[in-house]
Formats: structure tokens, sequence, C-alpha cells
């Protein structure tokens, strides 16, 4: 039997969105299936990129406008996969999709959300904010289409937006699908997710108000976040403009995450650049154990940093993180193992560099795939089922994206198998 000359891609983060773009262009039908409403994953949520620091934005439209410019992409968000039957060239794959609440003839004008009566915390900027139970995921969503959060709206005030939209876009009726469809090659690239940063008890994440992750870091200092880009502590709005950065939260520990989690050294550098360039006058202290920045990334960006002499680098394990009550400060204690010494210091904020675990950690719907103790994909098992990006093994978009490019050649032998 001939081949089927569609690639599904499941997840549309950058890795899925790479994929997809390369197999379409090179003459394949792409199916991206996105468990999120939106594509981008991971990288719509990150302030700067680093090194350049330029905003991720700029890489993610790019990827819009490629797969805007195809007809060969369809996309099914807030979907995932059930189950991958068959072989190589020859796949059934079923897609279960939830109810968005809002179809296509939404223009992305606003009404149903102003006139939306219920809230539901943001999970985009990390619970530090609420949107309507009717809302855009984020300014620059793609799809650019609202979407009705079912768990916050109650059919009484879904009513209400309904009635505010002069286009008939909202559509309460809508119900969960199942779709069936035929493929000759799939692409695992559903990623990571910030490892639980409240299974460390002793860095005080969730007890101490003003210790927050990198990833809810990003978004903090991001226009589009919660404080529109201003860097002020959760507890109180306080400028920060004294930080420390707690590097190895979970990575390379033999309690949570056993592997270098890649990119958390270069992440706290990079944020580190956010609050300097916001408060000239703050101080920056990272904590490491080992600071690891791979590749060229040491003298482009690691050496630029340290030439700043705001931002101070302590080597050595921090023991211990309280909140001093009356004053909301974060009090960490650490040892400084140049020094020989022990250290205890107040900060305005504390970030810890929380590790990338793997999506599939929780979700496993590809049968097939081998994992290895962590969760990452180690060999998916079966010809014509390729994994790319993060989901296997930490790394920056740039590896993502190339990763992402070799599977499609590996899928082109796929399809194209008589
Ligand atoms: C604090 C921090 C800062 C960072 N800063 C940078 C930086 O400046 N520069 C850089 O190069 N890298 C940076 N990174 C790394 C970067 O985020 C990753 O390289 C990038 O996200 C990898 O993209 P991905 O597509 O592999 O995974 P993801 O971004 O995780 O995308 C995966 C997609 O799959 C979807 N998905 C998950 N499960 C399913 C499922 N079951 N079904 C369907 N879809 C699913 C997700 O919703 C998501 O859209 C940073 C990481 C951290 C932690």
């Amino acid at each position: 039997m001939a081949a089927n000359k569609t690639v599904v891609v499941i997840g549309g983060g950058f890795s899925g969105l790479t994929a997809a773009v390369e197999a379409a262009e090179a003459g394949c039908d792409v199916v991206i299936v996105e468990k999120n409403p939106y594509l981008g994953g991971r990288v719509a949520q990150l302030n700067k990129y680093f090194w350049k620091l330029c905003p991720p934005n700029c890489g993610l439209e790019i990827q819009f406008k490629r797969i805007k410019n195809s007809a060969q992409v369809r996309i099914y968000t807030q979907a995932e996969v059930e189950e991958v039957k068959g072989d190589e060239g020859n796949f059934e794959v079923t897609i279960k999709t939830r109810p968005r609440f809002v179809n296509d003839r939404c223009v992305g004008c606003d009404a149903c959300a102003q006139a939306c009566p219920s809230f539901r915390a943001n999970e985009f900027n990390f619970g530090m904010d609420k949107t309507k139970a009717a809302y855009l995921p984020f300014d620059q969503a793609f799809p650019f289409r609202y979407v009705i959060d079912e768990k916050a709206c109650t059919k009484d005030c879904g009513q209400v937006c309904a009635a505010a939209c002069r286009y008939d876009a909202i559509d309460l009726n809508m119900k969960t699908e199942t779709v069936k469809l035929k493929a000759g090659a799939v692409i695992m690239a559903t990623g990571w997710n910030p490892y639980d940063a409240t299974k460390m008890d002793i860095l005080g994440f969730g007890t101490a108000r003003n210790v927050i992750t990198n990833m809810m870091m990003e978004r903090l200092s991001s226009v589009s976040g919660p404080t529109k880009g201003r860097i002020v502590r959760p507890s109180d709005g306080k400028e920060v403009k004294n930080i420390a950065f707690v590097q190895c939260a979970g990575s390379r520990d033999e309690n949570h995450l056993s592997y270098c989690s890649y990119i958390c050294c270069l992440a706290s550098l990079k944020q580190a650049t956010y609050v300097r360039e916001q408060y000239p006058d703050a101080k920056v202290r990272i904590f490491y154990i080992d600071i690891r920045t791979p590749g060229l990334y040491e003298q482009r960006f690691y050496w630029k940093v340290k030439e700043d002499q705001n931002v101070t680098f302590t080597k050595g394990k921090v023991a211990g993180i309280t909140e001093d009550p009356a004053t909301g400060d974060v009090i960490v204690e650490a040892e400084d193992i140049f020094s020989g010494g022990k250290i205890k210091a107040n900060f305005d904020m504390v970030v810890l560099a929380t590790g990338m675990a793997p999506s599939t950690k929780e979700s496993r719907s590809v049968k097939a795939v081998k994992y290895t103790p962590e969760g990452f994909v180690d060999a998916t098992g079966k010809k014509g089922i390729y994994a790319v990006g993060t989901l296997k093994s930490p790394v920056d978009v740039a590896r993502s994206a190339q990763d992402a490019t070799s599977a499609v050649m590996k899928s082109l032998q796929s399809v194209r198998r008589s």
C-alpha cells in the first residue's frame, strides 16, 4: 500500500511549529495537534531570548506567517492525541478536541470578555493575575480567537457573552469531538513543563510570598505580563532592587531531576539583565553550583553579564529560604564555597531557576515509545514516529528547531515510501 502523505505533529511549540512548516514546505499535508488554545508553547511566555535579548515573538511571528501562507497545514487546538495505531506510512491517529465555545467568526473585538461577569486564574501568567472566563490567551495569540473556559463559565453567564457578540461567534453548544485521520508519519513535539517548585520545601516556594520561579519571572518582566513589565514583588508591589537567583532548583539532584536542565544558568543571566536594565542601581546575586553556559553562549553571554559590577556570583548550595514576615523580605541561607563560610542575606525577591521536566512525565499517549527514567523520550520504538526538541532532553530554541528539521527529513522518507 502506498504511504499516506500526511504528517501529524503533536505539540505546537517551537519544535512542532518548525517541523510543521518544514514538512508543509517540502510538500506534505500537515496536521498540528495542540493541547492549548494557542500555538507557540513555552516560547510564547518568554520575555526575551538569550543571548541576543530580542523578543521571542519575532521568531514565532515568522513561523505563524509561514503557517498562514500554507494551505497544507491544518490545526487542531485544545486537542490531544488519544491513540496512534498502524505502521510507518499508514498510521491511524485518533484526536480528541475540547470545545472552545468560540467559532471562527470571532474577530477578537473583546466584547465577550468585557461583558463576561466571571473570572479565572490566568495560567499563561502562572496565576499572577486573572482573566475573564471569556478570554484571549495572550495579546499575540495565534489563532487570534477568544476562548471560553468551561470551568469558570456558568451556563447563565455564558449567555451574557453570547448576547454581547455581534458576530454570532459564541457557540455554547460545542462538544468534545473525536477525529480519526490517516498519516504516513507522526512527529512528537510535546515539550516540557516547569518542575514543580513546591516539591523543594527548603526553597520557600508557596510559603515565602516573594519567592517565584524563573518562568514566572519571564511573565513578570514582560510588557504583556501581569504588571505590564514592571519587576515588582508579588506581596506588596515594591520595586525589586536586591534580588537573588538560586540555580539548580531541582536540577542535578537525585531527589528531583537527575539531569542538568541546560538553559537555567542562561535564563538567570538573562533575567539579571532584565532587572539591571529596569533599575540601574539594583543588585543581583546568583547562587550556583557550577555556571553552565554551553558552547558559544559562554563568551557571547556569560562573560558579558559577568562584567556588570552589580551582578555577583556565589558558589554554594542554598540550604534554606524563609520569609521575614514583618517586611516580606526573603532570607537566603547558603554556603559560600570560596570563603569557606556560611551566608545569611536578605533580598527583596528570590527567583528559583527551576528545571525543565518532560511533558511525557504526565501524559504518554503514543504507546510504542520508550522513556528514560526521567520521562524523556529515549527511542520512539517504531519507524515513522519521531520525537523532537525538549521532549528528548532540555535544550534551547535553536537546538529544538534544528532537531525538528532533521526529524522532517526522516518523516519525508516515511511518507514517500512506496
Ligand atoms: C526560564 C526559561 C527561560 C528560557 N529562555 C530561553 C531563551 O531565552 N532562549 C532559548 O533559546 N530558550 C529558552 N528557554 C528554553 C525554551 O523554552 C525551549 O527551548 C522551548 O520551549 C522548546 O520548545 P518545544 O517546542 O520543544 O517545547 P514547548 O515550548 O514546551 O512546546 C510544546 C508544545 O506542546 C504542547 N503539548 C504538551 N503536551 C501535549 C499533548 N499531550 N498534546 C498536544 N500538545 C501538547 C504544549 O502545549 C506546547 O505548546 C527557556 C526556558 C526556561 C525554563
